[in-house]
């Protein structure tokens, strides 16, 4: 199944000298305790937010800006030194309410300031910060507060009728922060803006062992129940140095994650390491919108671009004309994560931006950036890059017997690392359940080539077993989105008594065209030239839209689900569709 896509190879030509000039070299001599002396520790303690924002402020950074925040209406800016003095005020107002450290405070709420200043707020006392979508509904809330016996809830007024149907199952919910009211009426909620008014604006973060948690987050919900992985406050090591090499944020970039914080990359690369690098970030809350994203870009002279997959195929849809109204000369490296990158977009972006993404591979569990294309590295498009310095990764099998090169297996890591979760909240079990022998599983599939290049499959669960054949359905997704009618497809085995399974591709038309029997056969024809023969769709669905986590990501056990007449098991992660 290795060899059955056809390599083209991206060749870089830098115009600066990236953070990491040279991979192979650098890796060589590589130790995490190098990576260590990159962030600040006070006798031998650490606090993630303290080197989020107010190491910081005791440099030329103080009055840098940090956020640019923007809305569909609104514009604001936030300099290192008003982000020390507003999260001061939030850890008093927590302290105030008598929050200690391991308490779990819960944030939910759209991508408004308060967000990042309550994150950063709850960090700084020592608790533990958890985050969810905006979009979520009271059974997604109940799940995550109940599970993670949350007691401060922040969030707004249109937000937190879904939380009042929830409540009476949260008993440990002690207060909810609203943050757009001056006089609450109901017991239990406060004001964000009266208490922050009364709180003082010197606080002094609380340095903690490095094995103390600072966030919790529950996974994308892809493939499953989520679960509610725990992060420590010595990961921004790994968020500080991934940051560095593979976003090669510098100190006069500015950068622009298109992540929710509700999702690991918005808190990972849109907070903390961001950050810690002392990087000028832009955060846009409002409807996705091809030429809002366009106008910010060029109005904001945005330099690094990290955003997802999906996002990417959505402006692909909208067409290229659409960006040619507009001056991207500012971009000088632009980043993908959270799903396969198919080769079709990387091309599109050169055309697009005159840039290609650089995809990188990690997961909430590993809390950090694992598998990167570097600014420095030739890009294999499809290829999820290298693993960073430091990190060991390897194809394994079924038995955690490591495979060569070409072979498909499961994507294993060499624990630890410092952004490696540390453990699963109330669930032991799961959380031992990801290690055989020596390594991580990270329940995706892979193969190596010899170059050491990763090359994604799928999800262990998707990969598809056909006539004999394993196919996975990320190269035949690949494959049909260079298909000239079709912006977005999902693939899944469906049983079939003669062949195992058959492939079953669900695909979303682009604007101009209809489904019809021709194209079906048009598509299939495509596919059976551009694959190996077994690797076509035998059947074919046209949708109007594919089901999507709210980060973004197909959910394929639902096509699946659907396909057979299963329960569709949990959706508390589902994007309205
Ligand atoms: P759940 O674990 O609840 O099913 P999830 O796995 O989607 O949800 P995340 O931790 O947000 O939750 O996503 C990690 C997964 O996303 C990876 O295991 C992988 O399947 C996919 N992924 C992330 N980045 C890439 C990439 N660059 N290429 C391919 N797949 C990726
Ligand atoms: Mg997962």
């Amino acid at each position: 199944m290795a060899d059955i896509m056809k390599v083209k190879t991206i060749k870089k030509r830098l115009k600066t000298i990236p953070n990491l000039p040279d991979y192979g070299k650098f890796c060589k001599t590589f130790k995490w305790t190098d990576a260590k002396k990159d962030v600040e520790w006070v006798d031998n303690r650490i606090n993630a937010a303290y080197n989020a924002v107010d190491k910081h402020v005791k440099t030329w950074r103080k009055n840098k800006v940090a956020l640019y925040w923007i809305s569909e209406t609104d514009e604001k800016k936030f300099t290192f030194f008003e982000l020390h003095k507003l999260s001061n005020k939030f850890a008093n107002v927590l302290k105030k309410l008598g929050i200690k450290k391991g308490d779990r405070v819960f944030i939910f709420l759209p991508r408004v300031p308060e967000l990042y200043v309550s994150f950063l707020g709850t960090l700084k006392t020592g608790a533990i910060a958890g985050t969810m979508f905006a979009a979520f509904g009271s059974k997604a809330l109940e799940d995550r507060l109940g599970d993670s016996g949350a007691k401060v809830l922040i969030t707004n007024t249109e937000l937190k009728s879904r939380v009042y149907e929830a409540k009476k199952n949260l008993p440990e919910l002690k207060h909810i922060i609203i943050i757009d009211v001056d006089k609450p009426k109901i017991s239990g909620e406060i004001s964000y803006k009266a208490a922050m008014e009364k709180a003082s604006d010197k606080f002094v973060a609380k340095q903690m062992h490095p094995e103390d948690y600072a966030f919790m987050l529950y996974t994308s919900g892809t493939t499953g129940r989520p679960k509610g992985v725990m992060h420590a406050h010595v990961a921004i090591i790994q968020e500080h140095a991934t940051a560095k090499w593979v976003l090669d944020l510098k100190d006069d970039d500015v950068y622009w994650c298109t992540a929710d914080p509700g999702w690991v990359t918005g808190i990972a690369y849109g907070i903390l390491g961001s950050w810690s690098n002392g990087a000028s970030s832009v955060v846009y809350e409002g409807r996705f919108e091809p030429e809002k994203w366009y106008d910010i870009i060029e109005k904001y002279r945005v330099t690094v671009w990290y955003t997802a997959p999906t996002a990417i195929r959505m402006l692909m849809r909208a067409g290229l004309k659409a960006t040619r109204k507009y001056d991207f000369s500012s971009l000088r490296h632009i980043c993908s994560v959270g799903e396969p990158l198919n080769p079709e977009p990387i091309f599109w972006g050169m055309k697009a931006f005159g840039l290609p993404f650089h995809d990188n591979w990690w997961q909430t569990e590993t809390g950090g950036i694992l598998i990167a294309n570097y600014p420095c590295m030739d890009i294999r498009a499809g290829s999820m890059g290298k693993p960073i310095p430091g990190i060991k990764a390897a194809i394994v099998d079924d038995n955690g017997k490591k495979l060569g090169p070409h072979m498909e297996g499961n994507l294993a890591i060499i624990p630890p690392w410092p952004s490696m979760m540390r453990k699963i909240w109330k669930n032991e079990k799961k959380y031992k359940s990801y290690f055989m022998g020596k390594y991580y599983i990270s329940g995706d599939r892979a193969w190596t080539d010899k170059d050491g290049y990763f090359w994604f499959i799928g999800r262990a669960d998707d990969v598809i077993k056909t006539a004999g054949e394993r196919v996975g359905p990320f190269e035949v997704e690949s494959a049909l989105i260079e298909h000239h009618a079709i912006a977005e497809a999902g693939v899944i085995g469906k049983p079939d008594p003669l062949r195992g399974e058959i492939i079953k591709a669900f695909i979303v038309l682009k604007v101009g065209f209809k489904p019809s029997k021709a194209l079906e056969e048009d598509i299939k024809v495509f596919i059976k030239k551009r694959l190996a023969g077994h690797a076509y769709p035998r059947e074919i669905e046209f949708m109007v839209a594919l089901p999507k986590t709210q980060s973004g990501k197909i959910m394929r056990r639902m096509l699946k689900a659907k396909e057979l007449g299963l329960p569709i098991g949990d959706t508390s992660t589902l994007e309205k569709y």
